[in-house]
């Protein structure tokens, strides 16, 4: 199985609101197994379908690094529907290079979503589990961390980026958690 080429802001696919899926088949179970893949080899702990240049509401996430593998939530349709409090967060994203910022978001979520078995599934979280679960949502909505932050840091941001693409420099550091 092919590792997928991960899409890098300012890329549109990221900034389109994804696709709800009507079938699980053959072919999503393909691109669900190929974003698994491509997630560990990032590394990173989330992955949404937009990312890889799928306009379809999937995800994948392991925020369990002792037993990667072990707790994979491969998530078709999610949806949050309930929040309980706040929380902020160092976030770093893997289509977001060399860049993370605190990001306040719901402390613990419900998400409602289908499983690759065709099973409907509710999902209680809180800390990273919390936190990554409504990143990706997010970027099934077309929306990245950075839109959550200030205008003038995303502008600082932005810039940064430009810069860095001039000198060649815009590589990837491992920095923080990317979901
Ligand atoms: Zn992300």
């Amino acid at each position: 199985m092919a590792l997928l080429r991960i899409r890098k802001f300012p890329d549109d696919v990221l900034k389109r609101a994804a696709r709800p899926v009507e079938n699980i088949n053959g072919d999503l179970h393909l691109l669900i197994e190929s974003m698994a893949q491509t997630m560990y080899a990032a590394p990173g702990v989330g992955l949404a379908a937009p990312q890889v240049g799928e306009s379809r509401r999937v995800i994948v996430l392991d925020t369990d690094h002792e037993e990667p593998g072990k707790h994979l939530l491969k998530l078709i349709n999610p949806r949050v529907v309930e929040t309980e409090g706040k929380v902020t967060w160092e976030e770093g994203c893997l289509s977001v290079v060399d860049y993370s910022a605190e990001v306040e978001r719901a402390a613990k979520v419900l998400v409602r979503a289908w499983t690759p078995e065709q099973k409907e599934i509710e999902i209680e979280a809180e800390e990273l589990l919390a936190v990554a679960l409504q990143h990706e949502i997010d970027h099934l909505d077309g929306k990245l961390f950075i839109d959550r932050i200030s205008r003038i840091k995303r502008e600082l941001y932005r810039r940064k980026l430009k810069k860095m693409i001039k000198e060649g420099k815009a590589d990837e550091r491992p920095s923080t958690i990317r979901i």
